[in-house]
Protein backbone atom coordinates (compact mmCIF):
# COMPACT_ATOMS: atom_id res chain seq x y z
CA UNK A 1 0.00 0.00 0.00
CA UNK A 2 1.31 3.47 -1.33
CA UNK A 3 -0.02 6.81 0.46
CA UNK A 4 0.67 9.89 -0.89
CA UNK A 5 -0.87 13.61 -0.10
CA UNK A 6 -1.43 16.43 -2.01
CA UNK A 7 -3.43 19.51 -2.30
CA UNK A 8 -7.24 18.63 -1.43
CA UNK A 9 -9.32 20.90 -3.60
CA UNK A 10 -12.82 18.92 -4.19
CA UNK A 11 -14.24 17.13 -0.81
CA UNK A 12 -15.44 13.67 -0.14
CA UNK A 13 -14.34 10.16 -0.20
CA UNK A 14 -14.04 7.31 -3.00
CA UNK A 15 -12.67 4.18 -3.61
CA UNK A 16 -12.61 2.66 -7.17
CA UNK A 17 -10.36 1.00 -9.94
CA UNK A 18 -7.42 3.23 -11.49
CA UNK A 19 -7.70 5.04 -15.01
CA UNK A 20 -4.32 5.89 -15.81
CA UNK A 21 -3.78 8.41 -18.38
CA UNK A 22 -0.48 8.86 -19.92
CA UNK A 23 1.01 11.67 -20.21
CA UNK A 24 0.45 11.65 -23.65
CA UNK A 25 3.27 12.72 -25.63
CA UNK A 26 2.69 12.67 -28.90
CA UNK A 27 5.08 11.18 -31.41
CA UNK A 28 5.42 14.15 -34.14
CA UNK A 29 6.24 11.86 -37.38
CA UNK A 30 7.44 14.05 -39.55
CA UNK A 31 9.55 17.12 -38.75
CA UNK A 32 9.96 18.13 -42.28
CA UNK A 33 7.66 18.55 -45.49
CA UNK A 34 9.24 18.87 -48.92
CA UNK A 35 9.23 22.56 -50.69
CA UNK A 36 6.50 21.50 -52.65
CA UNK A 37 4.46 20.25 -50.34
CA UNK A 38 4.51 23.19 -48.37
CA UNK A 39 1.07 25.17 -49.39
CA UNK A 40 -0.66 21.52 -48.39
CA UNK A 41 0.50 21.22 -45.78
CA UNK A 42 -0.73 25.44 -44.49
CA UNK A 43 -4.28 24.31 -45.33
CA UNK A 44 -3.96 21.40 -43.57
CA UNK A 45 -2.89 22.56 -40.84
CA UNK A 46 -5.88 25.58 -41.49
CA UNK A 47 -8.25 22.54 -41.38
CA UNK A 48 -7.04 21.48 -38.09
CA UNK A 49 -7.28 24.53 -36.79
CA UNK A 50 -11.00 24.95 -37.75
CA UNK A 51 -11.87 21.63 -36.11
CA UNK A 52 -9.98 22.62 -33.07
CA UNK A 53 -11.66 25.95 -32.55
CA UNK A 54 -15.13 24.04 -33.47
CA UNK A 55 -14.46 21.43 -30.69
CA UNK A 56 -13.55 24.31 -28.40
CA UNK A 57 -17.02 26.08 -28.99
CA UNK A 58 -18.52 22.67 -28.37
CA UNK A 59 -16.93 22.31 -25.04
CA UNK A 60 -17.82 26.46 -24.10
CA UNK A 61 -21.49 25.41 -25.03
CA UNK A 62 -21.17 22.30 -22.76
CA UNK A 63 -19.83 24.09 -19.88
CA UNK A 64 -22.45 27.11 -20.39
CA UNK A 65 -25.13 24.64 -20.07
CA UNK A 66 -23.60 22.50 -16.83
CA UNK A 67 -22.01 24.95 -14.87
CA UNK A 68 -22.94 28.51 -16.45
CA UNK A 69 -21.31 31.37 -17.88
CA UNK A 70 -18.61 31.84 -15.71
CA UNK A 71 -16.57 28.37 -16.22
CA UNK A 72 -17.32 29.03 -19.90
CA UNK A 73 -15.25 31.77 -19.74
CA UNK A 74 -11.83 29.39 -20.02
CA UNK A 75 -13.38 27.97 -23.40
CA UNK A 76 -13.48 31.69 -24.92
CA UNK A 77 -10.09 31.91 -23.65
CA UNK A 78 -8.91 28.85 -25.61
CA UNK A 79 -11.29 30.26 -28.39
CA UNK A 80 -9.43 33.22 -28.24
CA UNK A 81 -6.28 31.45 -28.42
CA UNK A 82 -6.51 29.58 -31.44
CA UNK A 83 -8.01 32.00 -33.27
CA UNK A 84 -4.74 34.28 -32.46
CA UNK A 85 -3.75 35.31 -35.92
CA UNK A 86 -0.51 36.43 -34.33
CA UNK A 87 -0.12 32.77 -33.03
CA UNK A 88 -1.47 31.32 -36.22
CA UNK A 89 0.79 33.60 -38.56
CA UNK A 90 3.46 32.52 -36.24
CA UNK A 91 3.06 28.48 -37.13
CA UNK A 92 2.38 28.79 -40.71
CA UNK A 93 5.53 30.88 -41.17
CA UNK A 94 7.76 27.97 -39.73
CA UNK A 95 5.65 26.14 -41.88
CA UNK A 96 6.33 27.92 -45.06
CA UNK A 97 9.94 29.16 -44.52
CA UNK A 98 11.36 26.60 -42.58
CA UNK A 99 9.75 23.66 -44.28
CA UNK A 100 8.75 23.02 -40.70
CA UNK A 101 5.38 19.69 -40.53
CA UNK A 102 2.52 21.51 -39.49
CA UNK A 103 2.37 19.37 -35.87
CA UNK A 104 6.43 20.31 -35.79
CA UNK A 105 5.66 24.15 -35.63
CA UNK A 106 2.67 23.74 -33.67
CA UNK A 107 4.42 22.52 -30.90
CA UNK A 108 7.53 24.40 -31.18
CA UNK A 109 5.26 28.02 -31.34
CA UNK A 110 2.79 26.48 -28.23
CA UNK A 111 5.72 25.19 -26.24
CA UNK A 112 7.30 28.26 -26.14
CA UNK A 113 4.93 30.64 -24.94
CA UNK A 114 3.86 27.64 -22.61
CA UNK A 115 7.35 27.79 -21.38
CA UNK A 116 7.63 31.61 -21.14
CA UNK A 117 4.24 31.26 -18.69
CA UNK A 118 5.99 28.78 -16.53
CA UNK A 119 9.06 30.50 -15.93
CA UNK A 120 7.00 34.71 -15.26
CA UNK A 121 7.47 33.39 -11.55
CA UNK A 122 4.32 33.66 -10.83
CA UNK A 123 2.07 30.68 -9.18
CA UNK A 124 -1.36 31.54 -11.32
CA UNK A 125 0.24 32.06 -14.47
CA UNK A 126 2.57 28.61 -14.42
CA UNK A 127 -1.06 27.14 -13.84
CA UNK A 128 -2.39 29.49 -17.24
CA UNK A 129 0.60 27.18 -18.93
CA UNK A 130 -1.44 24.50 -18.76
CA UNK A 131 -3.89 26.09 -21.30
CA UNK A 132 -1.48 26.30 -23.73
CA UNK A 133 -0.67 22.68 -23.69
CA UNK A 134 -4.42 21.76 -23.87
CA UNK A 135 -4.56 23.68 -27.11
CA UNK A 136 -1.36 21.96 -28.03
CA UNK A 137 -2.47 18.47 -27.76
CA UNK A 138 -6.15 19.43 -29.68
CA UNK A 139 -4.32 20.58 -32.58
CA UNK A 140 -1.90 17.69 -32.78
CA UNK A 141 -4.51 15.17 -32.19
CA UNK A 142 -6.59 17.20 -35.11
CA UNK A 143 -3.22 16.74 -37.66
CA UNK A 144 -2.56 13.60 -36.48
CA UNK A 145 -5.72 11.94 -36.45
CA UNK A 146 -5.29 10.38 -32.78
CA UNK A 147 -7.58 10.57 -30.43
CA UNK A 148 -6.79 10.60 -25.92
CA UNK A 149 -8.41 8.07 -24.84
CA UNK A 150 -11.49 9.63 -24.12
CA UNK A 151 -13.33 10.50 -20.89
CA UNK A 152 -16.54 10.88 -22.27
CA UNK A 153 -16.93 7.73 -23.16
CA UNK A 154 -16.47 5.68 -20.32
CA UNK A 155 -18.87 2.68 -19.06
CA UNK A 156 -17.82 1.76 -15.85
CA UNK A 157 -16.62 4.06 -13.02
CA UNK A 158 -13.39 5.01 -12.38
CA UNK A 159 -10.89 7.17 -10.60
CA UNK A 160 -8.76 9.19 -12.88
CA UNK A 161 -5.07 9.32 -12.47
CA UNK A 162 -2.94 11.74 -14.23
CA UNK A 163 -0.15 14.15 -14.71
CA UNK A 164 -2.33 17.12 -15.41
CA UNK A 165 -6.18 17.75 -16.88
CA UNK A 166 -6.90 19.97 -18.59
CA UNK A 167 -9.61 22.54 -17.65
CA UNK A 168 -11.77 21.28 -20.47
CA UNK A 169 -10.78 17.48 -19.68
CA UNK A 170 -12.16 18.29 -16.31
CA UNK A 171 -15.26 19.95 -17.40
CA UNK A 172 -16.14 17.02 -19.66
CA UNK A 173 -15.98 14.65 -16.63
CA UNK A 174 -18.74 12.35 -16.53
CA UNK A 175 -19.52 12.61 -13.01
CA UNK A 176 -21.55 9.20 -13.17
CA UNK A 177 -18.50 7.17 -14.07
CA UNK A 178 -15.49 9.28 -12.29
CA UNK A 179 -15.32 8.75 -8.95
CA UNK A 180 -13.02 11.33 -8.48
CA UNK A 181 -9.43 12.08 -10.07
CA UNK A 182 -5.65 12.79 -8.10
CA UNK A 183 -3.24 14.52 -10.49
CA UNK A 184 0.61 15.16 -10.23
CA UNK A 185 0.56 19.11 -10.79
CA UNK A 186 -1.86 21.80 -9.84
CA UNK A 187 -2.86 24.08 -6.86
CA UNK A 188 -5.58 25.66 -5.40
CA UNK A 189 -6.36 28.41 -7.82
CA UNK A 190 -5.84 25.92 -11.13
CA UNK A 191 -8.73 25.78 -13.18
CA UNK A 192 -9.10 22.55 -13.12
CA UNK A 193 -9.54 22.64 -9.11
CA UNK A 194 -12.15 25.16 -8.92
CA UNK A 195 -14.13 23.30 -11.65
CA UNK A 196 -13.80 19.93 -9.53
CA UNK A 197 -15.25 21.86 -6.55
CA UNK A 198 -18.03 23.13 -8.74
CA UNK A 199 -18.81 19.95 -10.14
CA UNK A 200 -18.70 18.16 -6.64
CA UNK A 201 -15.98 15.31 -7.63
CA UNK A 202 -13.74 14.35 -4.95
CA UNK A 203 -10.43 15.46 -6.27
CA UNK A 204 -6.63 15.65 -4.97
CA UNK A 205 -4.12 17.79 -7.13
CA UNK A 206 -0.62 18.27 -6.66
CA UNK A 207 0.16 15.30 -5.36
CA UNK A 208 3.82 15.00 -7.16
CA UNK A 209 4.99 12.23 -9.29
CA UNK A 210 3.14 9.04 -8.62
CA UNK A 211 2.06 7.75 -11.78
CA UNK A 212 4.93 5.75 -12.01
CA UNK A 213 3.49 3.72 -9.18
CA UNK A 214 0.34 2.62 -10.87
CA UNK A 215 -0.51 1.58 -14.60
CA UNK A 216 -4.20 0.77 -14.05
CA UNK A 217 -6.48 -1.27 -12.79
CA UNK A 218 -5.23 -0.76 -8.89
CA UNK A 219 -7.69 -0.23 -5.98
CA UNK A 220 -7.24 3.50 -5.37
CA UNK A 221 -9.08 5.71 -2.34
CA UNK A 222 -9.09 9.66 -3.27
CA UNK A 223 -9.57 11.12 0.00
CA UNK A 224 -10.83 14.90 -0.83
CA UNK A 225 -11.04 16.13 2.43
CA UNK A 226 -7.62 15.23 3.45
CA UNK A 227 -5.67 15.17 0.47
CA UNK A 228 -4.60 11.52 0.65
CA UNK A 229 -4.61 9.38 -2.47
CA UNK A 230 -3.92 5.89 -1.45
CA UNK A 231 -2.83 3.39 -3.76
CA UNK A 232 -3.27 -0.86 -3.73
CA UNK A 233 -5.01 0.13 0.27
CA UNK A 234 -4.71 -3.18 2.59
CA UNK A 235 -7.76 -5.00 3.52
CA UNK A 236 -7.66 -2.54 7.11
CA UNK A 237 -7.54 0.45 5.11
CA UNK A 238 -9.63 -0.29 2.08
CA UNK A 239 -12.59 -1.58 4.94
CA UNK A 240 -12.07 1.43 6.82
CA UNK A 241 -12.65 3.97 3.68
CA UNK A 242 -15.50 1.38 2.37
CA UNK A 243 -17.69 1.90 5.79
CA UNK A 244 -16.67 5.84 5.64
CA UNK A 245 -18.26 5.74 2.20
CA UNK A 246 -21.10 3.69 3.01
CA UNK A 247 -21.46 5.98 6.02
CA UNK A 248 -21.50 9.22 3.93
CA UNK A 249 -23.91 7.52 1.84
CA UNK A 250 -25.99 7.01 4.57
CA UNK A 251 -25.89 10.23 6.92
CA UNK A 252 -25.98 12.06 3.11
CA UNK A 253 -29.49 10.79 2.84
CA UNK A 254 -30.36 11.43 6.80
CA UNK A 255 -28.88 14.84 6.25
CA UNK A 256 -31.33 16.18 3.59
CA UNK A 257 -34.25 15.85 5.82
CA UNK A 258 -32.32 18.33 7.59
CA UNK A 259 -33.11 21.14 4.95
CA UNK A 260 -36.38 22.64 6.19
CA UNK A 261 -35.23 22.68 9.84
CA UNK A 262 -33.43 25.91 11.50
CA UNK A 263 -29.71 25.84 12.20
CA UNK A 264 -30.03 25.83 16.26
CA UNK A 265 -28.51 24.43 19.15
CA UNK A 266 -30.71 22.27 21.20
CA UNK A 267 -31.04 24.43 23.57
CA UNK A 268 -32.88 26.78 21.00
CA UNK A 269 -29.67 29.47 20.11
CA UNK A 270 -29.75 30.37 16.61
CA UNK A 271 -26.33 29.48 14.92
CA UNK A 272 -26.42 31.20 11.31
CA UNK A 273 -24.92 28.95 8.56
CA UNK A 274 -23.81 30.91 5.25
CA UNK A 275 -22.63 29.92 2.23
CA UNK A 276 -18.59 30.66 0.81
CA UNK A 277 -19.00 31.10 -3.51
CA UNK A 278 -17.00 31.80 -5.92
CA UNK A 279 -18.99 32.33 -8.59
CA UNK A 280 -22.30 33.38 -9.03
CA UNK A 281 -23.40 29.98 -10.46
CA UNK A 282 -22.87 28.86 -7.25
CA UNK A 283 -25.59 30.27 -5.24
CA UNK A 284 -27.91 26.97 -6.51
CA UNK A 285 -25.36 25.04 -4.16
CA UNK A 286 -26.03 27.36 -1.30
CA UNK A 287 -30.09 27.33 -1.49
CA UNK A 288 -30.80 23.85 -2.07
CA UNK A 289 -28.82 23.21 1.42
CA UNK A 290 -30.89 25.81 2.87
CA UNK A 291 -27.67 28.29 3.48
CA UNK A 292 -28.77 32.08 5.69
CA UNK A 293 -27.32 33.67 2.97
CA UNK A 294 -23.71 33.92 1.61
CA UNK A 295 -21.30 34.74 3.78
CA UNK A 296 -18.20 35.30 1.66
CA UNK A 297 -18.25 35.84 -2.05
CA UNK A 298 -15.06 35.89 -3.60
CA UNK A 299 -15.28 38.09 -6.16
CA UNK A 300 -11.75 37.82 -7.80
CA UNK A 301 -12.85 35.07 -9.28
CA UNK A 302 -15.09 37.31 -11.75
CA UNK A 303 -11.78 37.80 -13.28
CA UNK A 304 -10.76 34.15 -14.31
CA UNK A 305 -10.88 33.19 -18.13
CA UNK A 306 -11.36 36.60 -18.60
CA UNK A 307 -9.03 38.50 -21.21
CA UNK A 308 -10.54 42.11 -20.21
CA UNK A 309 -10.97 43.48 -16.91
CA UNK A 310 -14.86 42.83 -16.29
CA UNK A 311 -16.90 46.25 -16.61
CA UNK A 312 -19.18 48.07 -13.55
CA UNK A 313 -22.10 46.11 -15.61
CA UNK A 314 -20.13 42.79 -15.14
CA UNK A 315 -19.77 43.17 -11.48
CA UNK A 316 -23.45 44.49 -11.19
CA UNK A 317 -24.94 41.70 -13.01
CA UNK A 318 -22.81 39.03 -10.96
CA UNK A 319 -24.31 40.48 -7.80
CA UNK A 320 -27.60 41.34 -8.84
CA UNK A 321 -27.67 37.25 -9.84
CA UNK A 322 -26.52 36.54 -6.29
CA UNK A 323 -28.44 38.59 -4.40
CA UNK A 324 -31.76 38.15 -6.56
CA UNK A 325 -31.31 34.54 -4.87
CA UNK A 326 -31.78 35.34 -1.48
CA UNK A 327 -34.75 37.48 -0.17
CA UNK A 328 -33.79 39.09 2.38
CA UNK A 329 -30.73 36.81 3.52
CA UNK A 330 -27.51 38.65 3.82
CA UNK A 331 -24.94 38.22 1.20
CA UNK A 332 -21.28 39.65 1.90
CA UNK A 333 -18.94 40.88 -0.76
CA UNK A 334 -15.82 40.84 -0.21
CA UNK A 335 -13.93 43.23 -2.63
CA UNK A 336 -10.98 41.74 -4.72
CA UNK A 337 -8.37 39.62 -2.97
CA UNK A 338 -6.39 39.80 -6.55
CA UNK A 339 -2.77 39.75 -6.06
CA UNK A 340 -0.31 37.32 -4.73
CA UNK A 341 -1.02 33.70 -6.84
CA UNK A 342 -4.69 35.17 -8.45
CA UNK A 343 -2.93 37.31 -11.10
CA UNK A 344 -5.60 37.35 -13.97
CA UNK A 345 -4.22 37.65 -17.60
CA UNK A 346 -5.98 40.74 -18.02
CA UNK A 347 -3.29 42.43 -15.15
CA UNK A 348 -0.51 41.26 -16.07
CA UNK A 349 0.74 44.36 -15.79
CA UNK A 350 0.94 43.82 -12.03
CA UNK A 351 4.53 43.30 -11.06
CA UNK A 352 4.56 39.35 -10.24
CA UNK A 353 8.27 38.36 -9.63
CA UNK A 354 8.11 39.46 -6.68
CA UNK A 355 10.14 37.43 -3.29
CA UNK A 356 7.24 37.26 -0.96
CA UNK A 357 4.16 37.10 -3.21
CA UNK A 358 1.82 36.52 -0.11
CA UNK A 359 3.04 39.44 2.16
CA UNK A 360 3.48 41.87 -1.21
CA UNK A 361 0.67 44.45 -2.93
CA UNK A 362 -2.59 42.15 -2.95
CA UNK A 363 -5.74 42.16 -1.45
CA UNK A 364 -7.21 45.36 -0.13
CA UNK A 365 -3.45 46.87 -0.34
CA UNK A 366 -3.30 46.16 -4.01
CA UNK A 367 -7.21 48.14 -4.31
CA UNK A 368 -5.76 50.91 -2.75
CA UNK A 369 -3.07 51.47 -4.99
CA UNK A 370 -5.56 51.26 -7.96
CA UNK A 371 -8.50 53.37 -7.28
CA UNK A 372 -10.16 53.13 -10.39
CA UNK A 373 -10.43 48.85 -10.31
CA UNK A 374 -11.63 48.97 -6.44
CA UNK A 375 -14.17 52.23 -7.79
CA UNK A 376 -15.22 50.13 -10.20
CA UNK A 377 -16.38 47.74 -8.02
CA UNK A 378 -17.37 50.02 -5.54
CA UNK A 379 -19.84 51.29 -7.11
CA UNK A 380 -21.26 48.27 -8.81
CA UNK A 381 -21.58 46.82 -5.03
CA UNK A 382 -23.56 49.82 -3.58
CA UNK A 383 -26.01 49.62 -6.89
CA UNK A 384 -26.39 45.78 -6.66
CA UNK A 385 -27.05 46.72 -2.35
CA UNK A 386 -30.51 48.70 -3.42
CA UNK A 387 -32.22 45.33 -4.63
CA UNK A 388 -31.42 43.04 -1.33
CA UNK A 389 -29.37 42.54 1.63
CA UNK A 390 -26.09 42.82 0.68
CA UNK A 391 -22.91 43.99 2.81
CA UNK A 392 -19.80 44.94 1.87
CA UNK A 393 -16.17 43.22 3.24
CA UNK A 394 -12.73 44.04 3.05
CA UNK A 395 -10.21 41.21 2.80
CA UNK A 396 -6.07 41.50 4.65
CA UNK A 397 -6.83 44.39 6.60
CA UNK A 398 -4.27 44.91 8.77
CA UNK A 399 -4.05 48.26 9.90
CA UNK A 400 -6.53 51.16 10.81
CA UNK A 401 -5.15 53.48 8.59
CA UNK A 402 -5.76 50.75 5.59
CA UNK A 403 -9.51 50.16 6.93
CA UNK A 404 -9.93 54.26 6.68
CA UNK A 405 -8.72 54.71 3.90
CA UNK A 406 -10.98 51.83 2.34
CA UNK A 407 -14.04 53.70 4.41
CA UNK A 408 -13.24 56.84 2.93
CA UNK A 409 -13.11 55.70 -0.37
CA UNK A 410 -16.62 53.98 -0.48
CA UNK A 411 -17.96 57.22 1.04
CA UNK A 412 -16.36 59.31 -2.16
CA UNK A 413 -17.78 56.53 -4.26
CA UNK A 414 -21.18 57.19 -2.69
CA UNK A 415 -21.27 60.98 -3.42
CA UNK A 416 -20.19 60.31 -7.08
CA UNK A 417 -23.47 57.95 -7.33
CA UNK A 418 -25.50 60.49 -5.54
CA UNK A 419 -24.10 63.38 -7.91
CA UNK A 420 -24.71 61.26 -10.82
CA UNK A 421 -28.17 60.34 -9.25
CA UNK A 422 -27.94 56.95 -9.24
CA UNK A 423 -29.87 54.62 -7.19
CA UNK A 424 -27.57 52.75 -4.62
CA UNK A 425 -27.90 51.72 -1.37
CA UNK A 426 -26.07 54.10 1.56
CA UNK A 427 -27.18 51.98 4.32
CA UNK A 428 -25.06 48.96 3.36
CA UNK A 429 -23.12 47.64 6.47
CA UNK A 430 -19.00 47.15 6.11
CA UNK A 431 -16.93 44.73 7.78
CA UNK A 432 -13.84 43.61 7.58
CA UNK A 433 -11.76 39.96 7.04
CA UNK A 434 -9.52 39.17 9.76
CA UNK A 435 -6.95 37.33 8.19
CA UNK A 436 -3.58 38.79 9.66
CA UNK A 437 -2.56 38.55 13.23
CA UNK A 438 -2.19 42.73 13.67
CA UNK A 439 -6.19 43.06 12.74
CA UNK A 440 -6.95 40.24 15.82
CA UNK A 441 -3.91 41.82 18.10
CA UNK A 442 -6.11 45.14 17.70
CA UNK A 443 -9.58 43.68 17.42
CA UNK A 444 -10.94 45.90 20.01
CA UNK A 445 -9.93 49.22 18.01
CA UNK A 446 -11.26 47.69 14.81
CA UNK A 447 -14.53 46.70 16.32
CA UNK A 448 -15.59 50.36 16.69
CA UNK A 449 -15.19 50.82 13.35
CA UNK A 450 -16.75 48.31 11.24
CA UNK A 451 -19.95 46.78 11.21
CA UNK A 452 -18.87 42.97 11.33
CA UNK A 453 -16.08 41.12 11.83
CA UNK A 454 -15.34 37.74 9.64
CA UNK A 455 -12.26 35.71 10.64
CA UNK A 456 -10.60 34.28 7.43
CA UNK A 457 -8.84 30.65 9.11
CA UNK A 458 -7.15 30.08 6.29
CA UNK A 459 -4.73 33.06 5.73
CA UNK A 460 -4.90 33.87 9.55
CA UNK A 461 -2.89 30.28 10.41
CA UNK A 462 -1.04 31.01 7.22
CA UNK A 463 0.53 34.12 8.84
CA UNK A 464 0.23 33.14 12.43
CA UNK A 465 1.90 29.84 12.19
CA UNK A 466 4.23 31.40 9.24
CA UNK A 467 3.17 28.31 7.11
CA UNK A 468 2.32 28.47 3.35
CA UNK A 469 -0.95 27.26 3.11
CA UNK A 470 -0.58 25.52 -0.58
CA UNK A 471 2.57 24.16 0.12
CA UNK A 472 1.97 20.19 1.12
CA UNK A 473 5.97 20.22 2.08
CA UNK A 474 4.42 21.97 5.65
CA UNK A 475 1.16 20.75 5.30
CA UNK A 476 1.56 18.85 8.44
CA UNK A 477 2.21 22.20 10.26
CA UNK A 478 -1.15 24.30 9.22
CA UNK A 479 -3.27 23.26 11.82
CA UNK A 480 -6.38 25.12 12.80
CA UNK A 481 -6.88 23.69 15.95
CA UNK A 482 -3.44 25.48 17.25
CA UNK A 483 -3.50 26.91 21.43
CA UNK A 484 -2.23 30.42 19.29
CA UNK A 485 -5.21 30.17 16.62
CA UNK A 486 -7.71 29.78 19.27
CA UNK A 487 -6.56 32.53 21.32
CA UNK A 488 -6.44 34.72 18.38
CA UNK A 489 -10.20 33.96 17.88
CA UNK A 490 -11.35 34.15 20.89
CA UNK A 491 -10.19 37.54 21.28
CA UNK A 492 -11.92 38.74 17.87
CA UNK A 493 -14.72 37.03 19.06
CA UNK A 494 -14.44 38.77 22.47
CA UNK A 495 -13.91 42.28 20.89
CA UNK A 496 -16.59 41.87 18.70
CA UNK A 497 -19.41 40.77 21.66
CA UNK A 498 -17.90 43.93 23.50
CA UNK A 499 -18.83 46.00 20.60
CA UNK A 500 -21.94 44.32 19.76
CA UNK A 501 -20.91 43.36 16.15
CA UNK A 502 -21.37 40.13 15.21
CA UNK A 503 -18.05 38.25 14.26
CA UNK A 504 -18.36 34.91 11.39
CA UNK A 505 -15.07 32.25 10.53
CA UNK A 506 -15.16 32.28 6.68
CA UNK A 507 -12.06 30.21 6.71
CA UNK A 508 -12.36 26.62 6.08
CA UNK A 509 -11.89 25.68 9.38
CA UNK A 510 -15.80 25.91 10.20
CA UNK A 511 -16.20 24.09 7.61
CA UNK A 512 -14.36 21.32 9.29
CA UNK A 513 -17.13 18.75 11.70
CA UNK A 514 -15.11 18.25 14.63
CA UNK A 515 -14.28 22.44 15.28
CA UNK A 516 -17.96 22.89 15.05
CA UNK A 517 -19.03 22.62 18.92
CA UNK A 518 -15.65 24.79 19.57
CA UNK A 519 -16.44 27.75 17.68
CA UNK A 520 -20.01 27.55 18.93
CA UNK A 521 -18.09 27.49 22.15
CA UNK A 522 -16.30 30.11 21.72
CA UNK A 523 -19.25 32.26 21.46
CA UNK A 524 -19.60 32.18 17.17
CA UNK A 525 -23.15 32.09 16.14
CA UNK A 526 -22.27 32.85 12.42
CA UNK A 527 -20.45 30.14 10.01
CA UNK A 528 -19.67 30.66 6.48
CA UNK A 529 -18.81 27.25 5.19
CA UNK A 530 -18.62 25.13 1.91
CA UNK A 531 -21.67 24.89 0.87
CA UNK A 532 -21.79 20.88 0.73
CA UNK A 533 -21.12 21.06 4.02
CA UNK A 534 -24.52 22.79 5.42
CA UNK A 535 -26.09 19.87 6.35
CA UNK A 536 -23.92 17.92 8.62
CA UNK A 537 -22.78 21.42 10.27
CA UNK A 538 -26.67 21.52 10.74
CA UNK A 539 -26.86 17.91 12.40
CA UNK A 540 -23.80 19.00 14.83
CA UNK A 541 -25.30 22.22 15.89
CA UNK A 542 -29.09 20.71 16.39
CA UNK A 543 -27.28 18.08 18.76
CA UNK A 544 -25.35 19.96 20.68
CA UNK A 545 -26.58 22.67 24.05
CA UNK A 546 -24.68 26.24 24.49
CA UNK A 547 -23.40 24.44 27.72
CA UNK A 548 -21.85 21.18 26.61
CA UNK A 549 -20.14 23.63 23.70
CA UNK A 550 -18.66 26.10 26.14
CA UNK A 551 -16.89 23.00 28.16
CA UNK A 552 -15.39 21.59 25.50
CA UNK A 553 -14.28 25.06 24.43
CA UNK A 554 -13.30 25.92 28.04
CA UNK A 555 -11.29 22.65 28.18
CA UNK A 556 -9.47 22.47 24.05
CA UNK A 557 -8.18 26.00 25.42
CA UNK A 558 -6.22 24.61 28.12
CA UNK A 559 -4.34 22.34 25.99
CA UNK A 560 -1.05 23.45 24.81
CA UNK A 561 0.07 21.73 21.51
CA UNK A 562 -2.41 21.15 18.09
CA UNK A 563 -2.53 17.39 18.01
CA UNK A 564 -4.12 17.37 21.51
CA UNK A 565 -6.46 19.67 20.42
CA UNK A 566 -7.41 18.32 17.28
CA UNK A 567 -7.77 15.21 18.79
CA UNK A 568 -9.58 16.11 21.93
CA UNK A 569 -12.16 17.42 19.52
CA UNK A 570 -12.29 14.39 17.42
CA UNK A 571 -13.30 12.35 20.18
CA UNK A 572 -15.85 14.78 21.48
CA UNK A 573 -17.39 15.33 18.18
CA UNK A 574 -17.61 11.05 18.01
CA UNK A 575 -19.70 11.57 21.33
CA UNK A 576 -22.09 14.17 19.68
CA UNK A 577 -22.51 12.65 16.58
CA UNK A 578 -20.78 9.24 15.93
CA UNK A 579 -22.20 8.85 12.43
CA UNK A 580 -19.88 12.29 10.85
CA UNK A 581 -16.75 10.85 12.04
CA UNK A 582 -14.18 10.18 9.17
C1 LIG B 1 -9.37 33.03 4.51
O1 LIG B 1 -8.24 33.49 4.35
O2 LIG B 1 -9.71 32.33 5.50
C2 LIG B 1 -10.43 33.30 3.53
C3 LIG B 1 -11.67 32.93 3.73
O3 LIG B 1 -10.06 33.90 2.36
P1 LIG B 1 -9.36 33.12 1.12
O4 LIG B 1 -9.43 31.66 1.40
O5 LIG B 1 -10.10 33.54 -0.09
O6 LIG B 1 -7.96 33.67 1.21
MG1 LIG C 1 -7.87 35.03 2.87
Amino acid sequence: MLVRRGIAVSPGVVTGPALVLGIEDFRIPKRFVSVDAVETEVTRFQAAINEVCNEISDNERLASDQLGAQYAAIFSAHLQMARDPKLLEEIESLIREKCFSPEFASSRVLRRYAKIFQNLGNRYLAERAADIFDLEKRILRHLLGERREELTNLTEPVIVLAHNLTPSETASLQKDFVLGFATEVGGHTSHTAILAGALEIPAVVGVSQFLADVSGGETIIIDGNSGEVIIDPDEATLAHYRDTEQRFRNVAKRLQLLRPLRSETRDGTRIQLMGNIEFPEEVEHCTQRGADGVGLYRTEFLYLGQQAEPTEEDHFNAYRKVVGAFDERPVVIRTLDLGADKIPTSMSYLQTDVSNPALGLRSIRLSLRNLLLFKTQLRAILRAAAHGEIRIMFPLVASLMELRQAKMILADVMEDLQEQDVPFNRDVAVGMMVEVPAAAILADEFAREVDFFSIGTNDLIQYTLAVDRADPLVANLYRAGDPSILRLIQKVVDAGRKNNIPVTVCGQMSSDPKFIPLLVGMGLRQMSVTPHAIPELKEIIRSITIEQSEQIAEHAKTLDVARDVENFLRGELKKICPDLIV
